[in-house]
């Protein structure tokens, strides 16, 4: 027998890495930290990712082009409060070859916003030219300090960032509005990640940034990871970028701009924790990376004859595996449940004999007899079941993590379990002392007001007492 996994769910952090190396998601041990190789079952997985996300920011009007991993200094600098956020993670590139000095010094790009804008002022002249709407899917590297985990946190990470240029504030906010709407079709509805959207408190936006908006999710221990934030830029980079148009009355203005950034690695992290159980991997349909396995439950020649031409026919159309290695069925059910493969084709002799086949479901491993000739709408549509029967299972359980807490005594003891609602006096800068305490009494963290429904404040803030400003959500974050 293949053995199961050793650690269960319920132990997280274990069972998490140890699914990631079993599974055959990545190779640990390339010897940089921080830095991970990633296997076909991941690669196949988050390309599956990207291209589900690329299709809707394209149908958005983005289109898609590709920087170069380095910026220049200069260019790097000319944003005050962007440089000073990024510059302690920045990896520097200062010489080539065995001695030279470069003239000047390239920053491998942490995000791409200074390297973009610099070409925006080469492109955007008139109105004509708005909006410009593009994204790239990319690398990104940052050197950080806390510890890395495989699809967590790394010093190197796959994601997508779009940047978008406009004439007016107004076009600018409707985009951020946009980008929560992709985040809602695509991490949502495709990926079965649930999330809650929050406008960040002002101590914690992104660098350079006048709002930033962020998704956040949870992970089984009831701990918070950000997903996709969505930024309103302003003309905070316009200006010292020097990013202008002409009117239509042949007036110059700096163009408003906005930036989002999926993270597919930090959203295959979460496809991975969320879906996952005690024997495995488990993922929505579209973005499996075998999408459906043929085991032969016995070595019959005609079995393995009928086999070759299942797998012959469903590959056509879905990434599909034949296990043919001489180990027990039982072994191979066990592996490939490990490996999160979403339908598994069960072939035998009695299989044979019914001119039938056997399909078994990953999510409830439940059966199903179907005719031969009806087989693949038959895997299209039991697919489509896994994935609604997973989105469902998600939202019912995180919808089960947010809880009330109107007293630092009910904090301390709900502490750390998903997200707690709380009181607030504000989340502008007022507020940046009470959520430094909070911070170093409890380790928690203030995600912001919620940005899909107002919520009346009541009741007083829980660390300085004053009348409640807004409803906040706390909690642990990774
Ligand atoms: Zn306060």
């Amino acid at each position: 027998m293949q053995e199961g996994l050793s650690h269960p769910k319920s132990q997280f952090s274990s069972w998490f890495l140890e699914v990631v190396s079993r599974a055959g998601l990545a190779d640990l041990r390339y010897g940089v930290k921080g830095f991970i190789v990633h296997l076909p079952p991941a690669v196949q997985a988050m390309k599956a990712m990207y291209r589900l996300y690329e299709q809707e920011l394209e149908r958005r009007g983005h289109k898609p082009y590709w920087f170069p991993a380095v910026i220049p200094e200069s260019c790097f600098q000319l944003e005050k409060e962007h440089v000073e956020g990024f510059a302690p993670e920045v990896f520097w590139i200062t010489q080539h070859g065995d001695q030279e000095e470069l003239g000047e010094k390239l920053a491998l790009r942490p995000t791409s916003e200074t390297g973009i804008y610099r070409m925006f002022s080469l492109w955007i002249r008139s109105w004509k030219d708005l909006p410009l709407k593009l994204y790239q899917s990319c690398q990104v590297w940052r050197h950080e300090t806390k510890a890395t985990k495989p699809f967590i946190r790394g010093r190197e990470f796959w994601w997508i960032e779009a940047h978008d240029a406009f004439a007016t504030r107004e076009e600018a906010e409707k985009q951020v509005l946009e980008d929560m709407e992709m985040t809602e079709r695509v991490m949502h509805q495709e990926f079965g990640i649930p999330f809650i959207f929050f406008k960040r408190p002002e101590w914690d936006k992104f660098a350079g940034a006048v709002h930033t908006y962020a998704a956040d999710s949870l992970m089984p221990d009831g701990r918070i990871i950000q997903q996709p934030s969505t930024h309103l830029l302003g003309q905070n980079f316009s200006k010292p970028f020097q990013i202008l148009y002409t009117d239509e009355k042949g007036e110059k203005k700096h163009v408003w701009q906005t930036c989002y950034g999926p993270c597919i690695w930090r959203m295959l992290a979460s496809v991975i924790a969320i879906h996952g159980d005690d024997k495995g991997l488990v993922f929505p349909f579209k973005i499996a990376p075998v999408q459906v396995v043929i085991i032969p439950v016995s070595q019959d020649t005609a079995v393995i004859k009928k086999c070759k031409e299942i797998y012959e026919k469903v590959r056509e159309r879905f990434r599909a595996e034949l296990d043919l290695t001489d180990r027990t069925p039982g072994w191979k059910f066990n592996e490939w449940e490990l490996r999160g493969a979403a339908i598994r084709i069960e072939i035998g002799p009695k299989e044979l004999q019914t001119k039938t086949l056997t399909l078994c479901r990953r999510d409830t491993g439940s059966r199903l007899c179907v005719q031969e000739y009806e087989l693949l709408e038959e895997i299209e549509k039991l697919g489509e079941e896994l994935t609604q029967n997973l989105i469902k299972r998600a939202d019912e359980w995180f919808s089960s993590q947010v809880q009330d807490a109107k007293t630092l005594d009910e904090v301390r003891k709900k502490a750390g379990k998903g997200f707690l609602r709380v009181p607030w006096c504000s989340i502008d800068e007022k507020g940046r002392e009470c959520a430094e305490r909070l911070k170093e009494q409890f380790a928690l963290h203030v995600r912001g007001v919620r940005v899909d429904k107002q919520e009346k404040p009541e009741g007083k803030c829980i660390i300085c007492g004053k009348p409640a400003g807004c409803i906040v959500y706390i909690g642990r974050q990774y």
